[in-house]
């Protein structure tokens, strides 16, 4: 089988290439002339993501992260409320890692619960304290591969196992790790999804959204999905299929130069402490080198003393915005932004000080990233 590489620039390529054209066209049209369908499953409507322009995605996601069938969605939060609502209903319990994308703690928090879907936190890093808060209508048990934004790897192999043992539904938010550097479903994870808004697509134009399972698992969101409506429009895949195909350059990059600042902020006497799993002091260390190829482009840090806002306006290169994994660096104060919604009790029992500061590493050369926190410092 060819590596990552060749596949993301390969696999699921239309064969023969439509009219020859080298680069995928856009099938930009909401619906297809009857041609003799008799199942629903058989339409082709674009809301019903089966466009050749979902196809092609969809067969080149499934092989890079190892799963039998993928599906795209029009955003990371599509993606993971649609895979909830596909598998729960009311009555039903999950227990999910203790820090989450802001967006899917709030999802959890206020929308899931007025639905009668309860939810438990697990300490990621502990299993031996996840049996307790098992109950008999636990269905799902969610995480992260590396949190946001205190960049912690949580025992991974363990949740799978714990999912299996327990007939629960694994679900893994892949978001941070990329395909590159992670695949969840060659571990027993049952479901990755990921906000390919970020390294998927890695070039901050495009909101959009993966999830990779079972042919099984994918159907039924994908029937969910039909009716919830958070489909792909063409141009975006367009655009989507167009940035996968630079990943594995992009993220040997991220990797590569992220290492090396982490490494930089590691030593730096006006800098209190550094988040990233690559760093040999990181508690995620040993499980990242086992696990991962590279540990991504995403660190965060706490400043001794000084503010933080101050800090960030004296950065040069990286844009001051949410979101992550795009060509250019991105920095963010968590607490003022992705985090905000918290309140500042959780934002406190869950790590997030206000000092802390999130880099979203880019594809500049790390040498100017450097001298840039070096004359902001
Ligand atoms: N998951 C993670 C880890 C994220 O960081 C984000 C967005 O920042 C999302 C999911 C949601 O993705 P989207 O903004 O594409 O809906």
């Amino acid at each position: 089988m060819a590596s990552l590489t060749t596949q993301l620039i390969h696999a699921g390529e239309p064969v023969p290439r439509i009219e020859g054209s080298v680069s995928m066209p856009i099938f930009q049209t909401a619906n297809f002339e009857n041609g003799g369908e008799e199942t629903y499953d058989q339409v082709r409507y674009t809301r019903l993501n089966n466009t050749p322009n979902h196809h092609a995605l969809h067969e080149k996601l499934a092989i890079i992260e190892g799963g039998e069938a993928a599906l795209v969605l029009a955003s990371g939060m599509a993606a993971i409320s649609t895979t909830l609502l596909a598998h729960l209903q009311a009555g039903d319990h999950l227990l999910v890692q203790k820090t989450l994308y802001g967006g899917t703690h709030t999802l959890l928090y206020e929308d899931l619960r007025r639905f009668g879907i309860h939810f438990d936190h697990v300490d990621a890093g502990r299993p031996e304290t996840w049996k307790d808060k098992l109950k008999s209508n636990t269905k799902i048990i969610y995480c992260e591969s590396i949190s946001n934004p205190l960049m912690e790897v949580p025992e991974l192999e363990e949740i799978a196992r714990f999912g299996r043992e327990h007939g629960l539904l694994s679900v893994i938010d892949n978001t941070f790790a990329s395909p590159v550097n992670f695949r969840p479903l060659t571990i027993g994870f049952d479901v990755s999804l990921h906000s390919a808004t970020k390294y998927l697509n890695g070039h901050s134009d495009v909101i959009a959204g993966a999830v990779i399972g079972s042919k099984a698992a994918v159907k039924k969101i994908n029937h969910a999905a039909a009716h919830l409506g958070g489909s792909l429009d063409p141009h975006a895949c367009f655009l989507l299929h167009r940035g996968m195909k630079t990943l594995a350059v992009r993220m040997k990059h991220h990797n590569e130069s992220a290492l090396r600042i982490a490494q930089y902020l590691a030593g730096h006497p006006k800098v209190k402490s550094v988040n990233f799993p690559g760093l040999e002091t990181s508690p995620s260390f040993a499980r990242a080198r086992r696990l991962f190829s590279g540990c991504g482009g995403m660190l965060s840090f706490e400043l001794k003393d000084g503010e933080a806002a101050t800090f960030l306006r004296a950065l040069k290169y990286p844009v001051t915005a949410a979101s992550l994994g795009g060509v250019e660096s991105l920095v963010i104060q968590p607490a003022r932004s992705t985090h905000l919604g918290l309140g500042a009790v959780k934002r406190a029992k869950a790590g997030i000080s206000d000092s802390l500061i999130r880099y979203s590493v880019g594809l500049e050369d790390p040498a100017d990233l450097i001298a840039d926190l070096e004359q902001a410092f």
